[in-house]
């Protein structure tokens, strides 16, 4: 057994004991309410009677406690009947309560004093789950990139602006001394010239000759990116049958060699789906955040349901799973409220319920739910079903708030993250600062070039601030050839650093044409709170100092209010 997945085990195991220990005031709770019940029959009591025992049925089958969740459900259909009339239960049917209420007693009895014997089911499901993310992780500064290129001008070009997106290069001019390189330090990703000194496909046959002959050196999922001057169908099949995945034609266009790359190493893993769990059962919670975290999710978890707007309020929420029945709350109440909030809308709303009837499942979902889960649910159908309504989700709100060309925020996504990044730094009493770009003389650009290859300047300047900045800085485009970034916590002084530094690397980035290349310079503004306090304020006087930069002669940076 992995360790993982032995670790995995045991805090599942931890919880069900948690839940075991859980059921003595469960079953107090209970007898409290069957007491006042007998004493007199009231709607009150009624009603708490019966949300104590549907959660217990839901929990206690999540535990894998089957016939305790049977007999609670037995124990829920003898009583629901009278949840919506006036009349107390005949004698006869107190009498029936009275025994199903009895048998669950004693089944409660008996868990309680064997609390300390495993009744963990292992679910293989879970198992697989674990195994599946098993995986190791690549880490960011393994970023080294060996390039096997004999043109030296070309190889010192690509390299240099490798370079510049946060690559470490290793250059070789021929094929021999691939092995020792490999030895050495093990690239995350290759780029191989076709053509060599040694041969017109000395490149790919070198590369077939290394993976064919000692795997461990070259395993096949670092990925390996030929270039090449041959365009025709032979070179491109001794690619293919190197392992290649990716072929570029020369003359390269960096911008789509770096998108490869990042692509291919994967440095824009896509962030982990956040779930917010809505329950007033601690253990139930955690049961379902330990497996979706298994299975690489965020949880977090609400148990006190008149929060989980606060809980959402950071904005990263990509679905909420919702119990139906809370003290004093209905799941789909909550989910009526959630959607009333324009920025919540498309948030999707899963039901994790034990409900069986299938007109308060439809009532549910017509009140802004998504998706009915019946407790106990399946691991994987769990995994599953959170990962495909939270991608969609993600789709749907990229779609909204994402730009075309480049992939950024959009002006009015990152207008509404300026307003929050402000709001935050107002209640934690730090600083943000705003910086805005526009690339100088673009115009010229296009007219020289061709739009097309303006685009792709565009797209070099969005991957170019994408990668130099931190993870937690947001990167929008403004408009046309107009660039923002809010960088949270950062002070003027350190943005303006940051910045500089920014300007005179991108001034060394070639953007690539037909007949040859040719670099552009930016001018940038920035501001920051709490000297500008209003986010509006914020972004003008980032402009402003834009304008003065452009008006000093261009390619600098200018800091609003100094
Ligand atoms: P300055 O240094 O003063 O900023 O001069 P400039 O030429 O960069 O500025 P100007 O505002 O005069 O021209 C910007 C040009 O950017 C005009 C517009 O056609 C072009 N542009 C805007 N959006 C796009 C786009 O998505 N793709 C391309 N290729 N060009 C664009
Ligand atoms: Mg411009
Ligand atoms: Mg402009």
């Amino acid at each position: 057994m992995t360790n993982k997945r032995a670790e995995f085990l045991e805090k599942l195991r931890a919880l069900q004991q948690e839940f075991v220990h859980s059921l003595v005031e469960r079953l107090a709770q209970l007898k409290n309410y069957e007491q006042r019940l007998v004493q007199q029959w009231n709607p009150e009591d009624l009603q708490q009677f019966y949300i104590s025992i549907h959660t217990l049925a839901g929990s206690s089958a999540t535990f894998s406690f089957n016939r305790l969740s049977q007999s609670a459900k037995r124990l829920e259909e003898k009583i629901s009947p009278f949840l919506q009339s006036e009349a107390p239960p005949s004698v006869v049917q107190q009498q029936s309560i009275k025994t199903a209420f009895l048998y669950l007693e004693n089944l409660l009895d008996t868990i309680i004093t064997h609390s300390e014997e495993p009744y963990l089911v292992v679910d293989e499901d879970l198992c697989a789950i674990v195994d599946s993310i098993q995986q190791e992780e690549q880490t960011d500064d393994n970023k080294l990139i060996l390039l096997i290129e004999d043109d030296t001008v070309l190889a010192h070009s690509i390299a240099e602006q490798i370079q510049a997106f946060g690559y470490r290069v290793n250059v070789l001019h021929d094929s021999l001394a691939i092995k020792q390189c490999l030895l050495q330090e093990m690239p995350c990703a290759l780029i191989v010239d076709i053509i060599l000194p040694e041969g017109n496909k000395a490149g790919a046959e070198a590369i077939k000759k290394i993976r064919g002959d000692y795997k461990g050196i070259l395993p096949n999922n670092v990925p390996i990116i030929f270039i090449s001057c041959r365009v025709d169908v032979e070179a491109r099949l001794a690619a293919v049958k190197a392992g290649g995945s990716a072929y570029l034609a020369k003359p390269l266009d960096i911008g789509n060699l770096i998108e490869w790359l990042d692509k291919l190493v994967n440095r824009q893993a896509e962030e982990p789906y956040q779930v917010l769990i809505v329950d007033d059962d601690k253990e139930v919670a955690r049961h379902h955040a330990l497996i979706l975290e298994n299975a690489g999710f965020l949880t977090v978890i609400c148990n006190e349901p008149t929060q989980v707007l606060k809980q959402m309020e950071n904005g990263n929420t990509d679905l909420v799973l919702m119990d139906l029945y809370m003290p004093g709350y209905r799941g789909n109440e909550l989910a009526s409220v959630i959607r009333q909030i324009d920025a919540y809308a498309a948030v999707p709303i899963v039901y994790l319920s034990a409900e069986h009837s299938s007109e308060l499942q439809v009532q549910a979902l017509l009140q802004g739910g998504d998706d009915f889960l019946i407790k106990p649910i399946r691991a994987e159908t769990l995994v599953r079903i959170v990962a495909y309504r939270a991608m969609r989700f993600r789709k749907l709100r990229n779609l909204m708030s994402k730009d075309g060309l480049t992939g950024l925020y959009n002006h009015r996504h990152i207008k509404e993250q300026i307003r929050n990044e402000v709001s935050r730094a107002g209640r934690e009493e730090s600083s943000v600062s705003v910086a805005m770009f526009d690339v100088d003389f673009f115009k010229q650009v296009n007219d020289t070039y061709g739009h097309g290859i303006g685009d792709q300047v565009l797209k070099n300047m969005s991957r170019f601030l994408v990668d130099r900045v931190r993870k937690t800085d947001l990167v929008g485009r403004y408009g046309g050839e107009e660039f923002v970034v809010v960088f949270p916590h950062t002070s003027v002084e350190n943005a303006a650093t940051i910045c500089e530094k920014l300007r005179s690397d991108f001034e060394k980035v070639l953007h690539f044409y037909q007949g040859g290349s040719f670099s552009v310079t930016f001018s940038c503004g920035i501001a920051s709170y709490p000297v500008f306090d209003d986010p509006q304020l914020l972004a003008d006087a980032a402009d402003k100092a834009l304008y003065a930069s452009k008006n000093n002669g261009r390619n600098q940076v200018t800091v609003a209010g100094l």
